[in-house]
C-alpha cells in the first residue's frame, strides 16, 4: 500500500466495521470477515504482481494451492530485516498462520484460539519456511548434482532431507536424515546463529555438530566459520594470547 492510500484508508485507520459493534454480532458477520479477506488477498495479490516473484515462492514443492497463497503471503508480509532471531521469524509466522486459522474458522462461527503458541505451531511455521527455500533450491542448475552426492529424497511432509549412510544407526531419525538447506539464504544465516548461541558460542565444530543434529546446509563448515567471526560477543569474550606475567628482579647472590 502506498503512503498516499494508507491516509485515505477508513480499514487501516478505523478497522473493520464491525469491530464498533457488539461482540456477540461479530461471529454472525462473516460476509464483513470475508470482504476484510478478499481487500488483504487483493492487496497481497497486486503487491506479488508488481514484485519481480522469485522461483523460490512459486515452485513451492507442495501441491496444495491454499500452502502456496500461504507461501506467497508469508514472502510478503515477513520481511527479513525485521527478524534478527530464528526464534522471533518463527513465532511471529506461527501468529500470522494461526491468524489466518482464525479468520477462517470465525466464518464458521467458532472461537478464535488465544492459547500459547503450540511445539505443532511452530514446527508447522518450520516446515513451511523449510518447503519455501527448498523451492527455490529445485530450480538451480546444480540441484541435480548436489540430489545425487547427497542423497536428497522427500519426506512424508515434501521436505527435502539428506539420505546417507546411517540408516542403521541407534541415533534420532533427524541426525539420520537432517533437513538440506542452501548457505545463500537468510534462514540458514539465522538458524547457524541460532544453534551458535545455543553452544554457547563455542567455536566452529560445536556449532556445526549442534546443525547437523537436524540440518545439512551446503558447504556447512565455510558457511559457520564466516558466520561466527562476524560475532561480536565471541570477539569480546574470545580469550588473548598469553601473556607472560612480569617477572620480579632475581635475589641476591
Ligand atoms: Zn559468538
Amino acid at each position: 500500500m502506498l503512503p498516499s492510500e494508507l491516509s485515505q484508508s477508513k480499514l487501516w485507520w478505523n478497522g473493520p466495521d464491525f469491530l464498533a459493534r457488539n461482540d456477540p454480532e461479530w461471529s454472525k458477520d462473516g460476509e464483513e470477515i470475508i470482504s476484510i479477506n478478499d481487500e488483504a488477498r487483493i492487496q497481497s495479490e497486486r503487491e506479488v504482481k508488481s514484485k519481480p516473484t522469485s522461483g523460490a515462492s512459486l515452485s513451492c514443492a507442495n501441491d496444495n494451492v491454499t500452502e502456496k497463497q500461504t507461501l506467497l503471503s508469508l514472502e510478503n508480509i515477513l520481511l527479513k530485516e525485521r527478524y534478527s532471531t530464528l526464534c522471533k521469524l518463527l513465532r511471529v509466522t506461527s501468529y500470522v498462520l494461526r491468524f489466518i486459522a482464525d479468520l477462517r474458522t470465525k466464518v464458521s462461527g467458532t472461537e478464535p484460539n488465544l492459547s500459547r503458541l503450540s511445539l505443532e505451531e511452530i514446527t508447522e511455521a518450520k516446515h513451511i519456511w523449510y518447503k519455501h527455500i527448498q523451492g527455490a533450491i529445485q530450480t538451480s542448475k546444480s540441484f541435480k548434482q548436489v540430489q545425487a552426492s547427497l542423497g536428497l529424497f522427500k519426506d512424508n511432509c515434501g521436505i527435502w532431507k539428506c539420505g546417507g549412510r546411517l540408516s542403521n544407526a541407534n541415533i534420532e531419525l533427524s541426525a539420520k536424515h537432517p533437513v538440506f538447506l542452501p548457505n545463500d539464504h537468510w534462514f540458514s544465516t539465522l538458524l547457524v546463529e541460532e544453534c551458535h548461541r545455543r553452544v554457547m558460542h563455542n567455536g566452529v565444530r560445536e556449532t556445526l555438530c549442534e546443525i547437523r543434529s537436524k540440518h545439512w546446509i551446503a558447504k556447512g563448515r565455510q558457511f559457520v566459520k564466516k558466520i561466527i567471526a562476524k560475532c561480536t560477543t565471541s570477539k569480546r569474550y574470545e580469550g588473548g594470547t598469553y601473556q607472560i606475567p612480569p617477572q620480579s628482579s632475581l635475589p641476591d647472590f
